[in-house]
C-alpha cells in the first residue's frame, strides 16, 4: 500500500485558496508542519494501491454529473450489434440528410485555400456578420457582431452561457421533459436545478402559472428550449409573451432573471410559426440566444454553434471559451457562412419531408392502444406518454415497470431502440426521433404496434 497517498492532509482554513465553492487549492508555499497542526482534513486519495485509480481522485464537483441515463439502452443496443443482431433505431438526434452542397464546396475551398488556422475566440468576423444578417432578416433581432460568441457547437454556448451567471446555489428552472444536458451543466456550474412540469395534455407547453410557482428569491436563469427537444413542442409568440410577462411582473421574482433560450431547432417548424423569445417586448437585453448549424444545416460533425447575447455576456463567455477551446474550425466557420447563404426555398425541401414523417409517425401512434401524444410543432421528435402501459406483463413474463423498462423490451424482444424519457425527467413518456428513412420508421412502428398490444 502506497503510504505516501493513504494519508490525510490537514490544513487550517486561512490557508486555503478558495476561488469557488466547492474547490479547494492548496498553497504550493505551505510546508508539512503547517500541514501537519491545520484542522481541516483533505483527503489526497482513499484505499488502494493504485493512487491513479481510485474514487477520490475524481473532483467532487464533476461526481455531481449524472450520467447518461440513456446508457442501458445504449449498451444493450452495441451488445445485439455485436452479436450481428440488426437493430432498428429511433433514437438518432441529428438530421438523415446530408449539409446542403454549398457548405461541402465551402468546406473543401476553405482547406485548400489555406483557411487552417485559428480566428479570433468570438469566430471569424464574416460569420459574424452574417449571424447578424440572419437573424435580422429571419427573427427581427438588431444584434452586432459584438453580441455574437462562435463557438462548437450550441451545447458549448449552452454551457458557457450559464457559467457566465449562475453562482453556487443559484436556481435555475428548467422545464421538464429536458434535454438532458441542461441539469448537469447548471450542477457543473454550481448552480441547483429547479425542474417544473409541462403536460402531454398541455402540449408539454410551459404556462405561465408554472413559471410563476417555479420562480424564488433565488432564481437566476430560465432555461428555454423552443422548439423543444425532447416533445416538439413550440410555444407560440402569444405564449412567449405570457411568459415574459411573469418575468417582468412589478414586484414578482422574475425581474432578474436571465432567459437562456436555446433555438436549435428554430429552423424546423410546422405549423406554429417559431418566434425568438429575445424579440419579445422588454426581453432583447436579458436574453441569450443560443443556436447553431447542426440540425438546420445537418452539420452535426461540424460542432458549430453560437451564442448571441449582450456584450458583458458575450465579453465573459469568450473568456471561459479562450480557456477551454478557443475558436471553432476554422473550416467549419467558413462552412457556416455558405450555409447561412442558402435559400430558405432549398433549405425547405428538407424540412418538408420532415413535416411528412412526423405525420406519418402520428398517423400511426394514434392506432396503437392506450398512448397519449401531443402534436410536435417542430424539430424531428415525437414523445408519446406510455405510461397506461406501466405495470403491464410482456409474453415473456417481463412486467413493464416504466419506460426504460419498455425500452429495453423492446429491444430485446423487437430490435427497436427508442430513447427513455427518464434520460428527460419524464419517467411516463419515450422519445422517438423520426430522423429516419421510411423504411427504418415504418418497420420500427410496426414492431412497437405489435409490442404494446402484446402487453397484458
Ligand atoms: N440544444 C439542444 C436542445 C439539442 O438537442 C442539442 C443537440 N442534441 C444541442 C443543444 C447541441 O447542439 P450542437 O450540436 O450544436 O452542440
Amino acid at each position: 500500500m502506497n503510504r505516501l497517498w493513504k494519508h490525510s492532509l490537514l490544513l487550517p482554513l486561512s490557508h486555503l485558496v478558495m476561488p469557488a465553492a466547492g474547490f479547494v487549492t492548496i498553497p504550493a508555499t505551505m510546508d508539512r508542519h503547517a500541514r501537519a497542526e491545520a484542522p481541516v482534513a483533505l483527503t489526497v486519495a482513499a484505499a488502494g494501491d493504485n493512487p491513479f485509480n481510485c474514487e477520490d481522485t475524481i473532483s467532487p464537483m464533476v461526481k455531481t454529473v449524472a450520467p447518461s441515463k440513456t446508457i442501458e439502452v445504449f449498451a444493450l443496443t452495441q451488445e445485439m450489434k455485436a452479436r450481428g443482431e440488426r437493430v432498428v433505431s429511433l433514437c438518432v438526434g441529428e438530421p438523415d440528410f446530408q449539409p446542403p452542397p454549398a457548405v461541402i464546396d465551402a468546406t473543401i475551398t476553405a482547406a485548400k485555400e489555406g483557411n487552417t488556422k485559428y480566428t479570433g475566440i468570438s469566430g471569424a468576423m464574416d460569420l459574424r456578420k452574417a449571424i447578424c444578417a440572419d437573424l435580422k432578416r429571419r427573427k427581427n433581432l438588431d444584434y452586432v457582431p459584438a453580441d455574437i460568441l462562435v463557438g462548437n457547437g450550441a451545447k458549448q454556448a449552452v454551457y458557457q452561457a450559464v457559467l457566465a451567471v449562475v453562482r453556487p446555489g443559484d436556481e435555475v428552472i428548467i422545464p421538464t421533459p429536458y434535454w438532458p444536458s441542461y441539469p448537469e451543466i447548471v450542477r457543473l456550474a454550481g448552480g441547483v436545478p429547479v425542474f417544473v412540469d409541462t403536460k402531454v395534455e398541455e402540449d408539454f407547453l410551459l404556462t405561465p402559472e408554472t413559471l410563476r410557482a417555479g420562480l424564488t428569491d433565488r432564481t437566476r436563469m430560465l432555461i428555454f428550449c423552443n422548439p423543444c427537444n425532447p416533445t416538439g413542442a413550440v410555444h407560440s409568440k402569444e405564449r412567449c409573451e405570457e411568459l415574459a410577462a411573469v418575468l417582468s411582473e412589478e414586484g414578482g421574482k422574475g425581474k432578474g432573471v436571465w432567459v437562456m433560450s436555446d433555438e436549435i431547432y428554430e429552423r424546423i417548424t410546422y405549423d406554429t410559426p417559431h418566434v425568438a423569445f429575445a424579440s419579445i417586448p422588454g426581453m432583447f437585453e436579458r436574453t441569450m440566444t443560443v443556436n447553431g448549424f447542426s440540425k438546420s444545416h445537418a452539420m452535426t460533425g461540424y460542432r458549430l454553434g453560437y451564442l448571441a447575447a449582450t456584450p458583458i455576456i458575450v465579453k465573459t463567455a469568450a473568456t471561459i471559451q479562450g480557456q477551454i477551446t478557443s475558436c471553432a474550425s476554422s473550416i467549419s466557420q467558413a462552412a457556416g457562412i455558405a450555409a447561412l447563404d442558402v435559400s430558405d426555398a432549398e433549405m425547405q425541401t428538407s424540412f418538408d419531408v420532415m413535416r411528412q414523417k412526423r405525420d406519418f409517425v402520428l398517423k400511426r401512434l394514434a392506432e396503437m392502444p392506450g398512448l397519449i401524444t401531443a402534436v410536435p410543432e417542430g424539430a424531428f421528435y415525437v414523445f408519446p406518454d406510455v405510461s397506461s402501459h406501466y405495470g403491464k406483463t410482456a409474453p415473456d413474463g417481463t412486467v413493464i415497470g416504466g419506460a426504460t423498462d419498455l425500452c429495453l423490451y423492446l429491444l430485446r424482444v423487437h430490435s427497436v431502440a427508442v430513447v427513455t424519457g427518464e434520460g428527460f425527467g419524464y419517467p411516463k413518456g419515450i422519445r422517438l426521433s423520426y430522423a429516419a428513412s421510411m423504411e427504418i420508421i415504418t418497420e420500427a412502428l410496426a414492431e412497437l404496434e405489435k409490442c404494446l398490444v402484446s402487453l397484458k
